[in-house]
């Protein structure tokens, strides 16, 4: 019989062992649905406290003690808790086991080795991609995610090759930006520090390092993928974008349909679905008393949740609020990050008691719950890659806002299941708000749109065949 295709997926990320972003739900998401299409892939991730403490039955498969700057690092493989795909443990705890998230402290800081610790996770990517791995499971593909493994392609150009690699952009805006005199220490050569290698206007970049040397680049939507081959989407990374477009796709993104099911959500207090949506009122009632909003049936309510960093339009947000309110909608924020942010709408809520509540912090049970309650989902992203709340949104039942860009203009369809608007400013975002004030005032034309949202299939299969028929390209040309 023929042996499947082996992917080798290694991400800083992976739901549900460890999460900050979409990232995670990429990772634990999509191993799953290409081992349902007859592909055997398995997880590479750091060994962080919540990894160790998440894997059940951890054994050693392997040691690796020559390497160069650090000390003996244990290979571990383990069971994903979920999905049970096989997932590689890197055990390295002078790296990995600490108190705060992966890449910062439980302040908030920067970790100041971070250009050691991914580098180590680049380099073991790499060495289990190439001739000298020390498993018996020598993987087709090396599919990298994001700039923590972007120096992977890079070793696996200058150590003897291997396996084709990918690499896959979830976000440009982070580039893993460090000195370059890391360049040697990491055991790259000298030469590779050059606008043709891993240079990146006078600094260091292992994203540079993944788009340069990989053999294919992949981003998580097709707008995306053209937005980053211009300035000022590009950050910088435009031009060589630009250049290796042949081998450049776009591959949207799935949601894990299983976790995010109205109709069988353990996380909402009443079930509901397109053909039975009545007990979505009940999930907007019960919200409104837990978050202390006023129980009105009839006040639009906007939910937002979301990392608060300047990408995510927050501040149009902002400026759009006091109208929302004074026009007898009522706001929900669920995020945590930039504190200006955070006081910000700390503040609003604190002035508009009853009809804005703001709950800084992360909660995957209240997102839920605010998904199925809300009328609306605001997400004017200044820039999104692909978005994830976007999707979920539609599918519970809450009309997206977006702005035209990257994965939110390829996945909300404007006047049919959300609102796109093109201005990227809070002019454009408050025509889009007022656009949903009047379709809430239409009861039969928003049931026919929730309706519409709630019918699209954002499940991972298509974007699994995508991946598959690429994979299967770069194989065949080994
Ligand atoms: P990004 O990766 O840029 O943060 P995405 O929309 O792709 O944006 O993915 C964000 C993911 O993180 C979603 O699954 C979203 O529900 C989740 N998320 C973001 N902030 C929070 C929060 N404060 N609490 C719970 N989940 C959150």
């Amino acid at each position: 019989m023929k042996r499947p295709l082996s992917i080798l997926f290694a991400s800083s990320e992976a739901r549900p062992l460890v999460k900050t972003g979409g990232l995670a739900d990429v990772s634990g998401a999509l191993p799953p649905a290409l081992r349902d299409i007859g592909l055997d892939c398995r997880l590479l991730v750091p060994g962080y406290r919540s990894v160790l403490s998440g894997v059940a039955n951890p054994r050693e498969v392997a040691r690796f003690s020559q390497l160069p700057g650090y000390g003996e690092v244990r290979l571990l493989e383990a069971a994903m808790p979920d999905s049970g795909i096989t997932v590689y443990v890197l055990d390295y705890p002078w790296h990995y086991l600490r108190e705060g998230g992966p890449y910062q402290d439980a302040t908030g800081k920067d970790y100041p080795d971070s250009a050691w610790r991914f580098a180590l996770l680049s380099r073991v990517a790499a060495l289990l991609a190439g001739p000298n791995s020390p498993l018996d499971w020598p993987p087709d593909i090396l599919h990298c995610h994001d700039w923590q493994t972007g120096l992977a392609p890079a070793y696996l150009r200058f150590n003897g090759g291997g396996a084709p690699s990918v690499m896959t952009i979830h976000n440009l805006a982070y580039q893993g930006i460090f000195p370059p005199d890391m360049v040697e220490p990491l055991g790259l050569p000298a030469s590779s520090f050059s606008v043709e290698g891993v240079e990146y206007y006078g600094n260091f970049s292992f994203l540079k390092a993944g788009l340069f040397y990989a053999d294919w680049i992949t981003t998580v939507s097709p707008s995306y993928a053209l937005e980053i081959q211009q300035d000022p989407m590009g950050m910088g990374m435009q031009g060589l974008l630009a250049q290796r477009n042949g081998q450049l796709t776009g591959i949207l993104n799935g949601i894990d349909t299983a976790d995010w099911n109205p109709s069988s959500d353990l996380h909402l207090p009443c079930e509901f679905s397109q053909k039975a949506p009545s007990g979505k009122k009940r999930c907007k009632q019960a919200l409104q008393k837990e978050l202390g909003l006023e129980p009105l049936a009839d006040a639009p309510l906007f939910g937002i949740i979301s990392r608060l960093t300047h990408q995510k339009g927050l501040d149009w947000t902002l400026l759009n609020a006091r109208q929302i309110v004074e026009q007898g909608g009522q706001i929900v924020l669920l995020g945590t990050g930039d504190p200006a942010l955070e006081t910000a709408f700390r503040d609003l809520a604190a002035s508009q008691p009853g009809k804005v509540a703001a709950v800084i912090g992360y909660d995957e049970g209240l997102s839920h719950r605010i998904e199925a309650a809300s009328d609306f989902f605001l997400m004017p992203s200044r820039f999104e890659p692909c978005g994830l709340n976007q999707m979920y949104s539609q599918r519970y039942g809450a009309l997206p806002i977006v702005h035209a860009t990257g994965g939110l203009k390829d996945t909300v369809q404007d006047g049919e299941t959300g609102f796109v608007f093109t201005e990227p400013s809070p002019f454009g975002l408050g025509q889009a708000i007022q656009r949903a004030f009047a379709l809430y005032a239409d009861k039969k034309a928003m049931r026919r749109m929730i309706s519409a949202a709630m019918a699209k299939d954002y499940s991972w299969e298509g974007s699994a065949q995508a991946y598959r028929a690429l994979y299967e390209i770069l194989a065949a040309g080994r």
